[in-house]
């Protein structure tokens, strides 16, 4: 790995493939030991040869070796110039938000994750930015109600959690042309399925807390983009309100995404065999997946992506009821919050991710189940979610 103070500097285009820069990029041999593995550099502070005259790293909350190389890593799997890591993905959205103005106004897809909801509207909306919710399946309606102040155009897709997709270089253009910045949330998707850089977005943000770091074992946040400019403000929001992972976890996420085209491969594998069984099953009145041809966003999805990923949500036939015996019946499924990691988890969206859009225009059904298919054996996970979807009959 690299120590010296290149942490700001842009990263090179790829020219290996996606597992080999996931394996190597930012993370050459250490240079003093030999080392393979990036080392935890679990340290505050760095000696300084003399006063003003340091290595590079001066202070952990400004910058960590073992954090530059996830960084470098990780921007290069996005293929972006620069990349920063962040102690949530809500600290890395929050870092974004901060270049609004009060006054300005932000464009939200009416289907997202509940917590960047609430930091637009209760968090933000206090500070004085304004926001509104569109349906940006129809991205020429947006720019005919397009109001001047907006700023940010934020689009999710897939989303969380009705796997809704949104064309993300139509959306783009609808922004640019009326001069605002396209963030693009790539956590479902993973820069292994899609790369919203290279389809016109300015920003990508990720919760590495899913299947980046795919062991849920860590919280972490992460930023790319292309523009010098952008990368500045967020290094800039970071060091001066602190939102910064310790090495440990920062370790734990780069260990973690070594391995997230093999793991992506089988959760798609997965949630294929998943899809087949939910798809015309008694207990379930839908299904939603971008790999459905039924689905609306198939066509874009088959455009944008390369693989259709791990999430699976349905509406359960019963109702909300129905949709909560199925949950609690499942045995290997664990009913929990968070998805992409290795397990399979299923939840209850409209009660748990979700709660705070309640009344809102990201309100979701109530009979609506959500599936992060894991990575273990497809026998076993077809026979767990057999047997609770009878409790939905
Ligand atoms: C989980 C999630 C977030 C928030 O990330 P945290 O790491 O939990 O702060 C943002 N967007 C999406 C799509 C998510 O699933």
């Amino acid at each position: 790995m690299s120590t010296t103070p290149d942490n700001t500097s842009p990263e090179e285009k790829p020219s290996f493939g996606f597992s080999t820069r996931a394996i190597h990029v930012g993370q050459d041999p250490e240079p003093i030991t030999g080392a393979v593995t990036v080392p935890v550099f679990q340290t505050s502070t760095f000696a300084q040869d003399a006063v003003g005259k340091h290595s590079g790293y001066e202070y952990a909350r400004t910058g960590n070796p073992t954090r530059t190389a996830l960084e470098r890593a990780f921007a290069s799997l996005e293929e972006a110039s620069f990349g920063v890591d962040f102690s949530s993905g809500l600290a890395a959205e929050d870092a974004i938000l901060r270049m609004l103005d009060p006054g300005d106004h932000v464009v939200i897809g009416n289907d997202a994750y509940g917590g960047t909801f609430r930091l637009i509207s209760k968090v933000f909306g206090k500070a004085g930015i304004t926001w509104s919710a569109h349906d940006l399946t129809d991205p020429a309606a947006l720019a005919v109600s397009w109001l001047d102040k907006t700023k940010i155009v934020w689009l999710e897709t897939p989303t969380n959690p009705l796997l809704n997709v949104f064309d993300i270089a139509a959306v783009a253009k609808v922004a640019h042309d009326n001069g605002a910045l396209l963030v693009a949330d790539n956590t479902f998707a993973t820069p292994y399925l899609q790369q919203p850089l290279n389809h016109g977005a300015d920003i990508v943000v990720h919760s590495t807390t899913k299947y980046l770091g795919g062991h849920s074992d860590t919280v972490g946040g992460f930023v790319a983009t292309n523009e010098a400019q952008i990368d500045t403000h967020l290094r800039f929001i970071q060091n001066s309100v602190g939102a910064v992972r310790g090495p440990w976890d920062v370790y734990l996420t780069l260990r973690g995404a070594k391995t997230l085209a093999v793991r992506m491969d089988r959760h798609l594998a997965n949630a294929a065999a998943v899809v087949d069984l939910l798809d015309g099953h008694e207990a379930v009145a839908q299904v939603m997946y971008p790999g459905l041809a039924s689905h609306v966003g198939h066509e874009i999805a088959k455009k944008q992506m390369s693989g259709f990923g791990g999430m699976v949500s349905f509406r359960a036939a019963g109702g909300r009821d129905a949709a909560i015996r199925i949950i609690e019946s499942a045995e290997l499924f664990i009913l929990a919050e968070s998805l992409g990691a290795v397990e399979s988890l299923i939840e209850h969206p409209g009660v748990m991710t979700h709660a705070s859009a309640e009344g809102s225009p990201l309100e979701v059904p109530d009979d609506l189940v959500r599936l992060s298919v894991g990575i273990e054996d497809e026998a076993d996970i077809l026979a767990d979610l057999a047997q609770a979807l009878q409790a939905g009959c």
